[in-house]
Parts: structure tokens; C-alpha cells; sequence
């Protein structure tokens, strides 16, 4: 199949801005950019050349990336975390007015804003309303046999709030029923908490599929906006077309390439295992609560839960200064409250402000 055929035409024929880094490499007699010929900052925190414009996919970068992935360098773009690969995804497969996007709420907020921005129409398929909030897959299946304005599917695994997991069989078959008509987009921003198998392995077997990861999550680097869409080599090359010419500033390439040296793998694998075992205390904090109707553990660093009075019980944490994250303006997440894992002293605080709330409502 020809991705380039689910595109927007006038994407595909556009002439790509070429920004003077990416005509010639950052060294030699530079006089081709503008640029200051010298930094001031030059202590060694802060020195990272800031006078030149950076990379716009510096090498090293994508290179540690893809070997993080498992993935060649040739089907990696890197991103302003995965928020930016969202929105270009959007905007490069969605003709305004005419094409759409289809998610499964509840989930992510950010694939209906892209829409919403870039003027695409949204397909909503929503989960089981039986308190599982099940993917449907039958429906996402029918919605693109019957829909031919779908050119993205968002798929969520694990689920952003709900915390469940897409079995890659189900996904192969959303896959296939997508060839030749849309993109298959797995955020899979969670992915690092849950010991399932990537969706990556089928990036090589399935061109209409894309992967989004991120350094925000499960790398501890919310702060560094450092995403990854990793997809086919012309998938890749049509979202170069529409990024900015210099998504990533020099000191998040190089705070990002610190944080990929090898030292930094086994900090990344013992904050993992403190998380899982914050996870176990959290949900140990929680069990037997009288307030708690449902409560859904997921595979991901935050649990969510329904209660009767959530509005309420919201406020009263915040008046404790513990910040919980509420939906009240989701028909689907009205009366429900999504709690991340934080670290021991968090949930202690939580722990104590939740007993006082049930001492108060007895
Ligand atoms: N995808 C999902 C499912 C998320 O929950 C989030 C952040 N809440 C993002 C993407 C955005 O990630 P990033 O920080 O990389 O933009």
C-alpha cells in the first residue's frame, strides 16, 4: 500500500521548508544560519553550543532511541513528547472537513483536541459502560468497515485513564481491517509499566501501524518533552514535512542523551520496581474503603476509581494539598477519580487524608 495515498494531497505535494542545519551539518565556518558566533552561557551546566541552531533529529539521539525501541533509526521521529506526534499525525492525515479521527473513550484527551484543531471530524467508539471500560473491539472493527472517512485510529494501551491492555492479536486484526484505509496509531506512553510485548514488534510487518512513546512516564523526564513516533520510513517523512525545523532544544537533546547512558538504564529499572511496589501500597491504601464503588488497578502508574461523591471528596483532598485528578465534565467519567502512584511519602499523605475524610462520613 502507498501511505502516501491516506495523506492529505496537499501534504504530499507541498516543498518541505529545508532549514540551514538540515542542508549542512553543525560544524565547519558557519555562516549560513544567522547565528551568534559565540554563546554566552558558557559555564559547564549550561553549555550546549546555544548560539547554533541544534539538530533537527540529532543522530546520537535517534540512535540510542531506536536501540531503546528496537526499531531501525530510519522509522523514528522525534518528538515534543508524544503530545507533538499527536498533532502532526493529525494534521498530515486529516483533511479539515472531510476526514476523521476515530478514539475510544474514555481515554486520552489530546487525539480529540488534534481533531478538534486541525478541523477532522471524531468518531467516538466508547468502551463497555459495565464499570470494565472494555475496548470494543467489534466496534472499532464495524467503524471501518462502514466509515470511509477514518484515516486514524488511536488506540491507548495501557489506557490513559483506564489502565488496561490491547492484546496484540486484537490489534493485528484492527490492523487488518484498517490496510488501505487509515493509520493505526498504539500510544503507548504507559507501555514500560506493564510487562506485556510492544506493539513495535509488528511495525516491520504492518505499515499502517505507528507507535508513540515517551520519555515522560516510566523515564521520570515529564519536564524534557522528548517523544518518539516510531513508524514506517514514509510515514516518518511525511511528518518531517509539517515539524518545526528545530523541535528539540540543544538542552533537551542533551539532558535526553544523559539520561540514555548506560548508568542511568539501571536507575530507570529500580524506579520501575519502587513504583510497582508504590502501585501494591496505594491499592493496599485503598482496599476495603467504604467510598469506593469500583475501583479498576489497570497495568499503568495510576488506579482509577468510582465514588459516589467525587466533586466533593476532590475538594477535600486538595484543601489537604493532595491533588487528585477528577472528569467532572466527562459524561463517562462523571463520578470517578484517577490517583497516580506516587512515592511513599505521597501516598502516606493521601492515606491519612482519606481516613479523615471516612472519620467525617461515617
Ligand atoms: N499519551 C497518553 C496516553 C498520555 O496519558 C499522555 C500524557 N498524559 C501523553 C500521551 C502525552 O505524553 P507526552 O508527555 O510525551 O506529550
Amino acid at each position: 500500500m502507498n501511505i502516501e495515498a491516506l495523506a492529505r494531497p496537499d501534504i504530499v505535494a507541498m516543498k518541505p521548508y529545508s532549514s540551514a542545519r538540515k542542508e549542512a551539518p553543525g560544524q565547519g565556518v558557519l555562516l549560513n544560519a544567522n547565528e551568534a558566533p559565540r554563546p554566552l552561557l558558557t559555564d559547564a551546566e549550561t553549555d550546549f553550543g546555544l548560539n547554533r541552531y541544534p539538530d533537527p533529529q540529532p543522530e546520537r539521539l535517534v540512535a540510542k532511541l531506536a536501540s531503546l525501541y528496537g526499531v531501525p533509526e530510519s522509522h523514528l521521529l522525534v518528538t515534543r513528547g508524544s503530545d507533538e506526534g499527536i498533532d502532526l499525525l493529525t494534521r498530515v492525515f486529516c483533511r479539515a472537513g472531510r476526514d476523521a479521527i476515530l478514539h475510544c473513550p474514555p481515554t486520552f484527551g489530546m487525539y480529540r483536541i488534534a481533531a478538534q484543531a486541525q478541523g477532522a471530524a471524531i468518531v467516538s467508539v466508547p468502551r463497555s459502560t459495565d464499570g470494565a471500560f472494555r475496548l470494543p473491539a467489534q466496534g472499532v472493527l464495524d467503524a471501518l468497515q462502514s466509515d470511509d472517512r477514518i484515516r486514524l485510529v488511536f488506540l491507548t494501551s495501557p489506557n490513559n485513564p483506564t489502565g488496561d491492555v490491547m492484546d496484540l492479536p486484537l490489534l493485528e486484526d484492527i490492523l487488518a481491517a484498517a490496510q488501505g484505509r487509515s493509520l493505526v496509531v498504539v500510544d503507548e506512553a504507559y507501555a514500560e509499566f506493564c510487562d506485556r510485548s510492544s506493539a513495535t514488534v509488528l511495525l516491520e510487518r504492518c505499515e499502517n501501524l505507528v507507535v508513540l512513546r515517551t520519555l515522560s512516564k516510566a523515564w521520570a523526564s515529564a519536564g524534557l518533552r522528548c517523544g518518539t513516533v516510531l513508524a514506517q520510513p514514509s510515514v516518518v517523512g511525511l511528518l518531517r514535512r509539517i515539524i518545526a525545523p528545530y523541535p528539540l532544544p540543544s538542552p533537551v537533546v542533551g539532558l535526553a542523551l544523559r539520561m540514555l547512558e548506560p548508568d542511568m538504564m539501571a536507575k530507570q529499572k529500580e524506579l520501575l520496581d519502587q513504583m510497582t511496589e508504590n502501585k501494591a501500597y496505594l491499592l493496599d491504601i485503598l482496599a476495603g474503603r467504604r467510598f469506593i464503588r469500583d475501583l479498576l488497578p489497570g497495568e499503568a502508574n495510576f488506579v482509577l476509581l468510582r465514588t459516589e461523591s467525587p466533586e466533593e471528596l476532590m475538594t477535600f483532598c486538595a484543601q489537604r494539598n493532595v491533588i487528585l485528578r477528577g472528569f467532572p465534565a466527562d459524561p463517562l467519567l462523571r463520578d470517578h477519580i484517577r490517583i497516580s502512584v506516587g512515592s511513599r511519602g505521597d501516598l502516606d499523605a493521601l492515606a491519612a487524608v482519606l481516613d479523615e475524610w471516612e472519620a467525617e462520613h461515617e
